[in-house]
């Protein structure tokens, strides 16, 4: 018989990776899958300056490090591959791998969280890695003293366009209202940075550029006049990072549990619609993502999980 995990974990974020280390610490066999680069959206951020107690250097990358030695440490196996197919009917779930290989457990914890959403604007997707970013961390060097322009009203935004301001000779911030979403007190900071400048009430209407940015066309809401911005000749190209809000990654369940808006439904105990189904971080409905609440959310899935477990085997 193929081994039965207790507990697989689909995503290896800072939900994902606080719920293997509770459960892996709670004795259970735990899987914890990943495609993708371990530690998701977190390791584009260079500053954690709000998870509680840590340290002033710390970085996205080091306390995802951080996180998946605890990890290896109480015994949770981490496994890179996909998946591409779930199947939830039976108390014994399976995951069917992009491999075709099928691994079982008795509980799944869905920590998949969410991606960076796309201003849909012709040119985006195309001139992604030339001269279109959506981190700031990965890709402000190569603006080096060259201008980028900011897409976005949010904390995000707000604060990645102060990070770019270290790097780039200007930033320019791009919002869709004449009122930022960002925290006042985020605000504040960007206003009094000299190299940040803003444009209010725009959109972006097309990107383009042979094989690099090299024109950028905003539309003003309220007056429907089109700004072209086309690249400095100095460097023949300029950075757009788009920071308007995330995505939920979630295709994978639709259908197999319940969801709003593409956010998966949780109790306040991290449990599904489904029984021995839990998610934990960004990709459930709740009213702030950050890496306090889902870690936060993990730990309480594999608790819970061990409950569950308890009675149900
Ligand atoms: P967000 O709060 O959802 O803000 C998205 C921004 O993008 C908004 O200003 C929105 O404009 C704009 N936008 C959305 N769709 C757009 C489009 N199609 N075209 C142009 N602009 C568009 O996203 P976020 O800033 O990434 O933050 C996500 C969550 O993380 C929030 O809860 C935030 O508080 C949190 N966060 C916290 C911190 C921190 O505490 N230090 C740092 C980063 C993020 P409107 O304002 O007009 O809607």
């Amino acid at each position: 018989m193929s081994k039965i995990y207790d507990v697989a974990i689909i995503g290896a974020g800072p939900a994902g990776l606080a719920a293997g280390l509770y459960a892996a610490r709670a004795r259970m066999n735990v899987v914890i899958l990943e495609k993708n680069a371990t530690g998701g959206q977190i390791v584009t951020t260079d500053e954690v300056a709000n998870y509680p107690g840590s340290i002033p250097e710390a970085t996205g990358p080091s306390l995802i490090a951080r996180m998946v030695e605890q990890c290896n440490e109480f015994g949770a196996e981490f496994m890179k591959k996909g998946v591409k197919e779930v199947d939830f009917d039976n108390q014994i779930k399976e995951l069917i791998l992009e491999d075709d290989s099928v691994l079982k457990a008795k509980v799944i914890i869905i920590a998949t969280g969410a991606k960076p959403r796309k201003t849909g604007a012709p040119g985006e997707i195309e001139l992604i890695g030339k001269g279109v970013s959506y981190c700031a961390t990965c890709d402000a060097d190569f603006f080096t003293d060259m201008e980028v322009y900011c897409i976005g009203g949010g904390d995000t935004a707000v604060e990645e366009a102060m990070y770019l301001s270290k790097f780039a000779s200007k930033v320019t911030l791009v919002h869709r209202r004449d009122e930022l979403r960002a925290a006042k007190s985020i605000q504040e900071k960007a206003f009094k940075n000299e190299k940040i400048d803003f444009i209010w009430d725009s959109v972006v209407k097309e990107i383009s550029g042979d094989g690099i940015v090299e024109q950028l066309v905003l539309t003003n809401k309220k007056t429907g006049e089109d700004m072209v911005i086309d690249a400095p000749e100095e460097f023949g190209t300029f950075g757009i990072f788009i920071f308007i809000g995330f995505m939920p990654n979630s295709e994978l369940f639709t259908d197999k549990v319940e969801m709003e808006r593409g956010y998966i439904v949780t109790s306040p105990d991290m449990k599904t619609n489904v029984d021995g189904v839990f998610a934990a971080g960004d990709i459930r409905v709740k009213s702030l993502r950050q890496v306090v609440t889902a870690t936060a959310d993990g730990a309480i899935a594999a608790v819970q999980a061990e409950h569950y477990i308890t009675n149900n085997f």
